[in-house]
């Protein structure tokens, strides 16, 4: 049997790579050899306290790739071939349930995870291929493409946000996905202001289109800081979370103008609550919302900004490291060091 290195993921603080049997798939998968895959802060925090949904001990390890179809089940009908470079969600949504028939697929009561990704061959499930599958043109590098999933999250979040061309949009967090939502309101019209701890990170925020920054620290009051920065003091029109700290959240919600849009998007861990002033919601009548996930139209829209070089995926990627080096590279991720990181799985 042919082996492959493949890093394992046996419970919090236990990642392993080792050397496995390269998988075999079924009449129902493909087998992919990976090309590219990236870190994500996801993967940060599956790797210190485990993940609710995502994963599920001992498993393959990794989410965000992109690679070379190498074998195809016999019952998978479409049309990627042996051979074709491909991008592939990490999940897919069954298409059947109360969520998926309301058009809400990224609550689907039965969607499918796909974990592996830091491993030097992944077999994808049928309805991944089908679903959340793509074909990645010549001028795209893998990594590049690789970027779709996390992309299509943030593309999910942005079009939930309702940012109007001209308006000013706080993000709150300037790690991977706080970068895309700058970028991404930035191409919506919008005056971008964002907060975070790090100055590096700032300064990449400033080069994705940030028109300003803040940098928190003591002594600052974060949410006067984003208010004085719009006319009248009165308050962004859109607020979003990148952080998924829940005082962060509450911070998120006061920064709003009337009317405005506050969206938590950053998952905070299970069991925390915030609490709000209720006068925001009646007398400012500001929205609240979260958001989860992805759904197959947000992939395709997030495949087509980085296919198109409307977003640019390489300014996301600030290094390449061998497989070996993946838990010292997911520590460094965790301390806000670089954006993300191409794992090359060799
Ligand atoms: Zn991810
Ligand atoms: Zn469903």
């Amino acid at each position: 049997m042919a082996k492959m290195k493949c890093a394992i993921f046996y419970g919090p603080m236990d990642v392993r790579i080792e050397k496995v049997e390269i998988p075999i798939p079924t009449d129902d998968e493909i087998l992919v050899k990976v090309k590219a895959a990236l870190t994500c802060g996801s993967d940060l925090k599956t790797y210190r306290r485990g993940h609710p949904t995502m994963i599920k001990p001992p498993s393959p390890f990794g989410h965000e790739f992109s690679g070379e179809v190498v074998k195809i089940g016999r019952n998978i009908k479409c049309r990627i071939k042996v051979g074709d470079r491909i991008v592939c969600a990490n999940t897919a949504p069954c298409g059947y349930c109360f969520y998926c028939r309301l058009g809400r697929e990224s609550m689907c009561e039965d969607l499918i995870y796909l974990n592996g990704a830091y491993s030097q061959y992944i077999t994808v499930q049928k309805r991944i291929v089908e679903k959340n599958t793509f074909i990645i043109p010549k001028d795209i590098s893998f990594e590049e493409a690789a970027l779709t999933e996390p992309l299509a999250c943030v593309v999910h979040g942005i079009e939930e946000s309702g940012i109007m061309m001209g308006d000013r949009v706080a993000i709150n967090g300037a790690g991977p996905i706080g970068l895309m939502f700058v970028k991404l309101a930035g191409l919506k019209g919008a005056y971008v202001i964002v907060s975070d701890l790090s100055k590096d990170r700032l300064e990449s925020a400033k080069k994705m289109g940030a028109r300003e920054t803040i940098q928190i620290q003591k002594g600052i009051d974060q949410v006067e800081e984003v208010k004085c920065r719009t006319e009248g003091e009165r308050g962004v029109d859109v607020a979003i979370d990148a952080t998924g700290i829940p005082d962060i959240w509450e911070k998120t919600v006061k920064m709003v103008r009337k009317g405005g849009t506050a969206n938590l998007f950053g998952g905070c861990s299970s069991g925390t609550t915030i609490s709000i002033d209720t006068a925001l919601i009646h007398y400012h009548e500001i929205t609240i919302k979260g958001i989860y996930h992805h759904t197959p139209l947000y992939v395709k829209k997030a495949f087509e900004l980085i296919t198109n070089r409307i977003l640019d995926a390489r300014q996301f990627i600030t290094d390449t490291v061998p497989l070996d080096e993946l838990i010292p590279t997911l520590e460094k991720v965790g301390r806000q060091e670089g954006i993300k990181y191409k794992i090359d799985v060799g």
